[in-house]
C-alpha cells in the first residue's frame, strides 16, 4: 500500500499531516504507536506513528450522516 503522506484527505481536503480531526484511540508502541482517527468529513483513518512522522495506512468512506 503506498505511502499516503503528505497528502490531503480525498473526501474533505483535510491534510493528513496536521492534527487528526478526531482521535478516538492510541495505541502507543516501542517505536512509535498507532491512532485510529475520525477524519472532518467523517471517514475512518488508521494512522501509524513512527520515527518518520505520521502517515494515514487505511481510510474509510465519509460518515453518509454529513450529507
Ligand atoms: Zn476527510
Amino acid at each position: 500500500m503506498p505511502s499516503t503522506t503528505g497528502v490531503v484527505c480525498p473526501h474533505c481536503g483535510w491534510p493528513d499531516g496536521a492534527e487528526p480531526f478526531q482521535v478516538l484511540s492510541a495505541h502507543p508502541t516501542g517505536a512509535g504507536g498507532t491512532l485510529w482517527t475520525r477524519c472532518a468529513c467523517g471517514s475512518l483513518q488508521a494512522r501509524v506513528v513512527d520515527g518518520d512522522g505520521t502517515r494515514v495506512v487505511t481510510r474509510g468512506r465519509p460518515s453518509p450522516v454529513e450529507c
